[in-house]
C-alpha cells in the first residue's frame, strides 16, 4: 500500500511518500534504544520543558497543522483546530503530572519496607487511525515521552502528512533523536519491529481486524499491546430525558467529523412514545447539514475520508436495506466530486439483518424503538463492542444506574462523547483494552518495578 496524501474534496493525489526499508526500521530501533538507555537515568523533569514547548508550538501553528489533517483525510478545518488544542492539552497534562505519576509509591507489608516505581520500558510501537491524525498519535507519544519511552510511528497510509508534520513538531520542540520517529511502514515491518527485542510494546487505535493482527503479533512476541477498537455505541434517551437537549445533542453525536468517530453515537435508542418526535427532529436537523470544501468554514458535512472508506460505508447501508431496513432519511447521492455520503437514518433493523452488529464509519443512524428501560439496556449491550455509551435523563441517579449497567468503557450522561486529558478512554469486548489518556494512560507500558528491603520496617 502506497501512503498517499489524496484529497478527498477533489480527489487530486497531493503528495505520495517512499515507503521506510529495513534498514530505516533498523536505524529508528538503535536510536530509540540508545535514548532509551540514556533515559532511564534522567529524571522526567528533564523532559518536561520540551512537551510544553509541543503545546506551544501546536497553539502557535494551529491553522497549519489543522490544514495539513484536513488535506490528509477532509475532516472540517474548525473541527481541525479544535483536534490541535486537545492536543496542546495532553501534552501539557502530561508534562505537568509526569513527575507525580512516576513518583515512588509505597507500599505496606509484614515483609519489609517497600515501594514500587514506575518506570520505563523501551521502545514502544504505535499504529494509528486517520480520522484524528494528530489526537490518536498524541494520546501515545505525550505519556510515553514522560515516561521516557521512544516511539515509532506507523501511521494510516492515508494521512502521511499528518504523520511527518507530527515529526516537525516534536524536532521543532528539541526532542532528541529516536524519542518520536516516523516511518511509512508496511504490515511485515511492522511485525518486524513488533518481534525485535529492543520494542517493549505496541499501541493500536484502529479497526477490530487491524487491532487483531497486530494483538496476534504482540502475543506471539509476548509484547504488551493495548488495543482501542471500534464500536457500536449506544445513544440511550430515557423516558425522563430532558428532550430539547436529546433533540440538540443527537445529530452532533453522529455527525461530527462525518461520523468517522470510534465514540460516535451510532445506535439510538428510543422509548416508543418519543419514538416519531425523535426521527422527525434528527431528519431536521440532518438535513441543514451543507456538504462542500472542509477548508471553507462555512461547509458543515465533510467528505468522507477516501473512496475506500466511502464505498465501504454506501456497501454497508445496500446491504442493510436489503435485509429490510428502511431509509427514514438521506441515502441520496450528493452531487458533488468529492467522497461525500449524504447523513441517513435508518430504521426496522432486526437482529438477524447484518447491520444490527455492524459499526458503520461514516454519517448514518441507526435508530431502534424500545418498549422500556430493561429492552433499551439489553440492546446496548447486544452488541461484540463496548467502546462508549450516551445516557440521557433529567434524574443523575437514574442516569448512573442505567449507565453501570451497559457493557462500555465509558459512558457519557447528557452528553455526547466527551474526551480530555484526565479522562480515561478505551473500550471492552471487541473494542480493545487498556486505555490511553489519564493516569491509566500513563502506565500501559511501564513497569511496575517493586523494591522491598527485608531488614527494613
Ligand atoms: P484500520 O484499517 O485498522 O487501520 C488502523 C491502522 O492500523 C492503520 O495505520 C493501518 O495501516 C494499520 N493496520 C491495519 N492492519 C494492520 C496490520 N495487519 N499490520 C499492521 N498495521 C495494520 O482502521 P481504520 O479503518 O483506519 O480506522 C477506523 C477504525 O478505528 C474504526 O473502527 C474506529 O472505530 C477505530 N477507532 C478506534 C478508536 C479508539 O480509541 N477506540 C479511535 C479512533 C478510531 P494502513 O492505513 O496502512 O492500512
Amino acid at each position: 500500500m502506497a501512503y498517499q496524501t489524496i484529497y478527498p474534496d477533489t480527489n487530486e493525489t497531493l503528495k505520495t511518500y517512499e515507503n521506510a526499508t529495513a534498514d530505516d526500521l533498523n536505524r529508528a530501533l538503535t536510536t530509540g534504544h540508545a535514548l532509551y538507555q540514556q533515559w532511564r537515568n534522567e529524571a522526567p523533569a528533564t523532559r518536561k520543558p520540551i512537551l510544553h514547548k509541543v503545546a506551544e508550538l501546536l497553539r502557535l501553528h494551529k491553522h497549519h497543522y489543522a490544514s495539513v489533517m484536513t488535506h490528509d483525510m477532509g475532516k472540517l478545518i474548525g473541527e481541525a483546530e479544535g483536534e490541535v488544542d486537545l492536543c496542546a492539552d495532553i501534552a501539557d497534562y502530561y508534562a505537568d503530572h509526569g513527575e507525580d505519576f512516576m513518583a515512588p509509591r509505597p507500599l505496606v507489608s509484614k515483609q519489609g519496607k517497600g515501594y514500587y516505581i514506575r518506570q520505563a520500558t523501551g521502545i514502544v510501537m504505535a499504529v494509528e487511525p486517520w480520522n484524528f491524525p494528530f489526537y490518536q498519535v498524541m494520546r501515545v507519544f505525550a505519556p510515553n515521552f514522560m515516561v521516557g519511552n521512544p516511539m515509532i510511528l506507523k501511521h494510516a497510509s492515508i494521512c502521511p502528512g499528518s504523520a511527518v508534520a507530527f515529526q516537525e513538531l516534536v524536532n521543532e520542540a528539541g526532542a532528541p533523536a529516536g524519542a518520536f520517529t516516523n516511518l511509512f511502514l508496511s504490515y511485515d515491518l511492522v511485525s518486524q519491529a513488533i518481534a525485535d527485542p529492543r520494542v517493549a510494546g505496541v499501541a493500536v487505535t484502529g479497526s477490530e481486524r487491524g487491532g487483531a493482527s497486530v494483538a496476534a503479533e504482540a502475543g506471539k512476541n509476548l509484547k504488551k499491546s493495548s488495543m482501542e477498537l471500534g464500536g457500536t455505541d449506544v445513544f440511550i434517551a430515557l423516558e425522563d430525558a430532558d428532550w430539547d437537549r436529546v433533540y440538540k445533542i443527537a445529530p452532533q453525536a453522529r455527525l461530527y467529523n462525518a461520523g468517522q468517530v470510534c465514540t460516535s453515537s451510532k445506535r439510538f435508542i428510543v422509548p416508543a412514545d418519543h419514538y416519531d418526535d425523535f426521527l422527525a427532529h434528527l431528519k431536521a436537523a440532518f438535513a441543514q447539514y451543507k456538504p462542500g470544501d472542509p477548508m471553507d468554514p462555512k461547509t458543515t458535512l465533510a467528505p468522507i475520508s477516501s473512496a475506500k472508506a466511502k464505498q465501504k460505508i454506501q456497501s454497508q447501508i445496500d446491504e442493510a436495506v436489503a435485509h429490510g431496513a428502511k431509509v427514514y432519511y438521506g441515502n441520496e447521492p450528493v452531487d458533488l466530486p468529492g467522497q461525500f455520503i449524504q447523513p441517513t437514518i435508518l430504521t426496522n433493523i432486526t437482529k438477524d439483518n447484518p447491520a444490527y452488529g455492524q459499526e458503520i464509519f461514516g454519517p448514518v443512524a441507526a435508530v431502534y424503538k424500545v418498549d422500556s428501560e430493561e429492552e433499551a439496556i439489553a440492546l446496548a449491550n447486544d452488541s461484540r463492542y463496548g467502546l462508549g455509551s450516551v445516557v440521557f435523563s433529567k434524574d443523575p441517579a437514574h442516569a448512573d444506574v442505567v449507565a453501570r449497567q451497559i457493557e462500555a468503557g465509558m459512558t457519557f450522561i447528557n452528553s455526547s462523547f466527551i474526551t480530555v486529558p484526565e479522562l480515561p478512554f478505551g473500550g471492552v469486548k471487541n473494542s480493545g483494552y487498556g486505555r490511553e489518556l489519564s493516569e491509566l494512560g500513563f502506565t500501559t507500558f511501564t513497569n511496575e518495578h517493586l523494591v522491598i528491603n527485608a531488614t527494613e520496617h
